[in-house]
């Protein structure tokens, strides 16, 4: 399952800043994602909550960004912005092409932020 294992990666890259902070606890952790990730926020936080179940950061929470996809015209090189899948395919407002654009911003996963004790 896709989610679990980005769940599991984002907990691997908290601990380790948690360790390395000299922490023990996260509360919050600040995710930002790209429109084109593939990332449903609800099932990935499903999947943390269960993950986190009986560690210390039990009760740990993430919170979501959806970050706006940057794309490059295939033909003239512009780069516009979209909101979800289907501006993938949208003309580009430079010159119109409307195929093969290709991804500037959109399939990241970052953790921006940590809140831990
Ligand atoms: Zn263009």
């Amino acid at each position: 399952m896709h989610e679990m294992a980005v769940a599991q990666s984002l907990l691997d890259m908290v601990e380790e800043e948690i360790a390395r902070q000299g922490c023990r606890r996260l509360d919050v952790a600040y995710v930002e994602y790209g429109a084109l990730s593939g990332i449903v926020p609800e099932s990935l936080q499903f999947c943390f909550e269960v993950m986190i179940r009986g560690t210390s950061h039990e009760g740990a929470r993430l919170e979501m960004l959806c970050l706006p996809m940057r794309l490059r015209c295939s033909s003239c090189g512009n780069v516009f912005g979209g909101e979800g899948q289907e501006a993938l395919w949208q003309a580009c407002p430079g010159c119109g092409e409307q195929f093969g654009h290709a991804v500037v911003l959109g399939k990241e996963l970052i953790l921006s932020r940590l809140q831990i004790r």
